[in-house]
């Protein structure tokens, strides 16, 4: 919409657009945003384009989630409902935590969101105040520093090294942390890095939460059923018995169900914090879809058997993509074991990622997400989560490329 603007006397002096909030212009567009468009409109135009940016499950959801949310629109769930969500499926969120993860969690503790995303975006208007800082490690979910900001806080990253499989190194953490540091992030297993915490890393971190009593915990673990064989998936707020009132729990049905596009997630932890949360809901979203709801409440009565099969499908093709990237010379890589990514760095002549996912994609036609999105310019993300014949192509692709740099 365009205002015009009149002097006294009635005549058009300029048009003018609505002036944005500093909140919208201090928003940063997605980096990979810039990439798929282009990547859309090339192959619009008949080209050959080979994509491993994908950031979702090319599965479909399993039909029997499907058909409970069928039978609930049928049924005629279709009014609003509770803006916490179900009350039933915050009950069976609260179960499958206390039993599944080690968490003890009562139902009133747990919010049903759109998806993990509105979860952390909940949580992080909450909890955070103008002047309060966010500890993000990086490289990270992009989403994290973003909105962070838009809660007005600000961010300080904790980098990790390529060479070092991306550990968190907590006396460096430790370092970081001042008195204005309010929030840490834990994403474990990790995007972009498809890293998976282990149990002593982990415990460093909650030995370091309880020297610093001002500081809170959000663990993020939407990708908590892509695992390699060998990996177990540890709760971050399991091993926090003591300290639990300060750890919230992000996850999610997106992944895990193959449910991206049903936007459903779910926020747990202290059950003030679920209020506030609950209470910013009802005045924005309201209650998530009340029929699609239903189809998560099958998803976590129903067998895992769909998840298992889903996760073996993807450690194949995780294993595939890892072992092809490792044999190009000058990548690092050490094996992601979680979510359904590889995170290499490329070779040193190569230090730009925007530039280099610009060229791969006019150049030989692929499509990978710049590590500049995720805070680590030397690297490139690739998704696992399509045809073996995709990853083969693309990795051809790739070495192609890198034989220009
Ligand atoms: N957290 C991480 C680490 C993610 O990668 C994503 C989605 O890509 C989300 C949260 C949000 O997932 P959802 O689709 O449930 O909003």
């Amino acid at each position: 919409m365009r205002y015009l603007e009149r002097t006294w006397g009635g005549a058009l002096i300029m048009p003018r657009l609505p002036a944005l909030s500093d909140r919208a212009q201090a928003l940063k567009p997605s980096l990979t945003l810039e990439i798929s468009a282009r990547a859309k409109e090339l192959l619009q135009q008949g080209q050959d384009i080979c994509s491993l940016s994908a950031g979702e499950p090319d599965f479909d959801t399993p039909e029997f989630i499907v058909e409970a949310a069928q039978k609930a629109l049928g049924d005629g769930l279709t009014r609003y409902g509770p803006a916490a969500g179900d009350p039933d499926l915050r009950a069976a969120v609260a179960e499958k935590l206390t039993v599944e993860n080690g968490i003890p969690t009562k139902a009133s503790e747990v919010l049903i969101t759109n998806g993990g995303k509105q979860a952390i975006y909940n949580l992080f208007q909450v909890l955070l105040n103008p002047g309060d800082e966010v500890l993000i490690p990086a490289p990270y979910w992009l989403s994290y520093p973003e909105m962070a900001r838009l809660a007005g806080a600000s961010v300080n990253l904790i980098p990790s090294q390529a060479d070092e499989g991306f550990r968190l190194d907590v006396d460096a953490l430790e370092r970081s942390i001042r008195p204005q540091s309010r929030l840490l992030i834990i994403n474990t297993p990790g995007n972009p890095t498809g890293r998976v915490m282990q149990r002593d890393e982990l415990e460093a971190v909650v030995d370091l939460l309880s020297r610093h009593p001002q500081l809170l915990v959000m663990s993020d673990e939407i990708y908590e059923f892509l695992l390699a064989e060998g990996q177990t998936h540890i709760s971050f707020a399991s091993l926090a018995e003591d300290l639990r009132s300060r750890c919230f729990t992000v996850n999610g049905f997106a992944k895990g169900w193959a449910m991206t596009g049903w936007r459903l997630g779910y926020l747990a932890g202290d059950e003030q914090v679920i209020k506030a949360a609950a209470a910013l809901q009802s005045q924005s979203t309201s209650n998530v879809c009340s029929f699609a709801q239903r189809g998560a409440l099958a998803a976590l009565n129903g067998s895992r058997d769909c998840v298992r099969d889903m996760a073996a499908s993807y450690n194949r093709r995780r294993r595939m993509l890892s072992d092809g990237l490792r044999e190009i010379e000058g990548i690092v890589l050490e094996d992601p074991t979680g979510a359904f990514y590889a995170f290499p760095q490329l070779p040193t002549s190569i230090n730009d990622s925007m530039d280099f996912c610009r060229r791969a994609l006019e150049e030989v036609g692929l499509a990978v997400v710049p590590g500049a999105a995720f805070g680590d310019d030397r690297c490139i993300r690739l998704s696992c989560a399509v045809s073996r014949e995709t990853i083969g192509d693309g990795l051809q692709r790739l070495r192609t490329m890198l034989h220009r740099f």
